[in-house]
């Protein structure tokens, strides 16, 4: 059995922290979430390594960089209701749970849904509410939320996620074509977004009603 604990260390070494992320709390996050636990048996000698992962139905576990790197910008405190698009793996929504209030999350595709719910629930988080349905239109019932993530690419940012949106709330996405986005970060100030790229990504697409045309 691989010392998973080591294997994170050397993660944040390498990966992580080199690379600019430099949040403590993100950082010590990264060196907690067991990431293993959220993906197939056969690719445990992989689980920290510099790439995304299958989880099934042609969806991937984020690279840890990309991650920390979405964490990052998320810009948590502990207070926050975050608004999750794209639950996946759900590695991402415990990261996100360990450092905010709670944590809404969406997947669409209910064979995820399933598996990640007993997962989390498994590991113990309380703070964690998923839903089975299209996130490209939000999560209107919970609405409105500090903060939203989207771990799918859309081409533009969709209008239910900005009107969801507390007012000096942000929403950290990607945006662009189907193989190349840029990561977008947006703050909802007075209404309208004040928008900065941080350059390119790629995410497997969101699709649904706001999706990717
Ligand atoms: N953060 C996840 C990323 C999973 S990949 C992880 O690291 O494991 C993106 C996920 O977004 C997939 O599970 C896909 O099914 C989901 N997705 C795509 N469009 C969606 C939509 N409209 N609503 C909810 N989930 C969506």
């Amino acid at each position: 059995m691989e010392n998973f604990e080591e294997l994170r260390r050397l993660m944040v070494q390498t990966q992580i922290i080199p690379r600019g992320i430099s949040d403590k709390k993100v950082i010590d996050t990264m060196l907690k979430v067991p990431r293993e636990k959220f993906i197939d048996e056969k690719f445990y000698n992989d689980a920290y390594g510099d790439h995304p992962l299958p989880i099934g139905e042609s969806q991937t576990i984020s690279q840890p960089f990309m991650v920390a790197l979405m964490t990052e910008h998320m810009k948590l405190t502990g207070s926050e209701k975050v608004l999750e698009i794209g639950t996946g793996s759900g590695y991402q929504t415990a990261i996100l749970a360990e450092l905010s209030k709670e944590v809404y999350s969406v997947e669409r595709i209910s064979v995820l849904y399933e598996k990640t719910k007993s997962i989390l629930s498994e590991l113990g988080y309380k703070n964690i509410f998923l839903f089975n349905d299209d996130g490209s239109q939000g999560l209107k019932k919970h609405a409105p939320y500090d903060r939203i993530i989207v771990t799918a690419a859309a081409d533009k940012i969709p209008q239910p996620l900005i009107d969801q949106l507390t007012e000096g709330g942000r929403i950290v996405i990607p945006v662009g074509e189907r193989f190349s986005q840029d990561l977008t970060v947006a703050d909802k100030i007075k209404g309208s977004l004040k928008i900065h790229n941080y350059g390119g990504c790629v995410f497997v697409p969101l699709v649904g009603k706001h999706g990717m045309s």
